[in-house]
């Protein structure tokens, strides 16, 4: 089961959501129903960082949309 994480900006409500395929549209905070969440790292990932890490583990370039 695709399971991702997600993170309202409204509110900061952590969250989970099942996924099938690409389908990340319509996905609203289930607190604040904000649609305005972001997707975090899959749990699944054995380099999850705690925190607002400086440093980008999942790209070179430091910054991007996906771990940002
Ligand atoms: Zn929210």
């Amino acid at each position: 089961m695709p399971i991702y994480e997600f993170q309202c900006e409204e509110c900061g409500e952590i969250f989970e959501e099942l996924i099938f395929g690409n389908d990340f549209e319509g996905i609203v905070c289930k607190k604040c129903k904000s649609p305005k969440v972001k997707k975090l790292i899959s749990r699944t990932s054995p380099k999850t960082s705690s925190g607002s890490g400086s440093s980008c583990s999942g790209c070179k370039g430091g910054s991007c949309s996906t771990c940002h």
